[in-house]
């Protein structure tokens, strides 16, 4: 089969024939409906996530080469291993690429996304970026029923994550808005997935005019830059004291923006992975009752109950750039360059 390839980081992915092993035991295979780009693909191409003040996580320990990418996917069912039960050939369903190792503590609990040696579909074991997918058990599968399986496939890393992120701060049915630092595609998706939760309304904070505007269009009820009068901005547009801060930026700025943001019993999400830090004082946690959490993707269980959401709900809108599978190259140096609005899905 055809797929797109990593054989060394640095690079971008290369097109490669490779032949298809026989399924055995609980394993899936699936034909690729629609495969998401996404910005940690980038990342994986490059080695790493730069953190800023030269600091990086590198990607060297945990993937292998030659590596197929792309760990937003959606596909049919072509066959079954022996063992396979409660999945058939034609069902379609989205992947939950965040397969854990199923030994750790948190495999324990269910977080197979914070798993210490997992086996993430398109990072560590073989993606999307191809004709077909193998994944190794049926419970990693979520059927869509009538959603569209090429709008729905960018809920598995993009969607997911604004919404594991957006539940960290409890029902937001009768609160107040919420403050989203950063409209670039995440925070384009926040703001359909925070009205999917029952909030009445996001309020963006972004540097950039465009971005701004981008998201006025996608609904948020107001975008403001950041700068002097911000705090004041951000309390007037929220309506009342601040209560949650989801910061998608992950800077020292935008961090420190948000915790000065925050009333008493402030609660601020950290979702970005720009890098920086924030000097804190430490009295501040105790005199605001202030809770800063990161979250980082979300686990199986949080990806069912999203996918099931939307199939009361209907999908979270947000722009799609369909492309076919030999575009994966060319998507990923767009993506780069910042020449991307909304998502890439490629389609084998
Ligand atoms: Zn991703
Ligand atoms: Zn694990």
């Amino acid at each position: 089969m055809r797929c797109y390839q990593i054989n060394e980081f640095g690079g971008s992915v290369e097109p490669a024939d490779i032949e298809l092993l026989p399924v055995t035991g609980s394993s899936v295979r699936l034909k690729v409906i629609a495969a998401g780009v996404c910005h940690s693909d980038v990342h994986i191409c490059e080695g790493h996530y730069d953190l800023g003040g030269g600091r990086k996580i590198s990607f060297a320990e945990r993937i292998k080469f030659p590596r197929t990418l792309g760990h937003e996917v959606s596909g049919e069912v072509v066959e079954v291993g022996p063992d396979v039960e409660g999945v058939a050939v034609g069902d379609v369903c989205l992947v939950c690429s965040w397969i854990g190792c199923g030994e750790c503590e948190q495999c324990a609990q269910g977080l197979e996304n914070l798993c210490v040696n997992p086996r993430f579909v398109g990072v560590n074991r073989d993606g999307g970026f191809a004709e077909f997918v193998d994944v190794p058990d049926p419970r990693y599968l979520i059927d869509l029923g009538q959603l569209d399986p090429i709008a729905a496939a960018p809920m598995v890393c993009s969607g997911l994550t604004t919404f594991s992120a957006l539940k960290k701060f409890g029902p937001l049915e009768g609160r107040r808005p919420i403050v989203v630092v950063g409209a670039g595609g995440l925070g384009l998706i926040a703001i359909a997935v925070a009205r999917m939760l029952g909030s009445v309304g996001v309020v963006v904070v972004e540097l950039d005019a465009a971005k701004r505007e981008a998201a006025l269009a996608a609904g948020a009820l107001a975008a403001i830059a950041p700068g002097e009068s911000a705090l004041e901005d951000i309390r007037q547009a929220v309506g009342g004291p601040v209560w949650a801060v989801l910061d998608l930026v992950g800077s020292g700025s935008t961090a420190k923006l948000a915790v000065d943001a925050l009333d008493k019993t402030g609660k601020l999400v950290v979702v970005g992975l720009f890098g920086g830090a924030i000097d804190l004082p430490v009295p501040t946690f105790p005199l605001k009752v202030l809770t800063i959490q990161g979250s980082y993707t979300g686990s199986p269980a949080e990806l069912r109950e999203f996918v099931a959401l939307a199939r009361e709900k209907g999908l979270p809108a947000a722009p799609l750039d369909k492309r076919p599978l030999s575009a994966a190259p060319a998507a990923l140096a767009d993506l780069k360059a910042g020449r991307v609005i909304g998502r890439v899905v490629l389609q084998p």
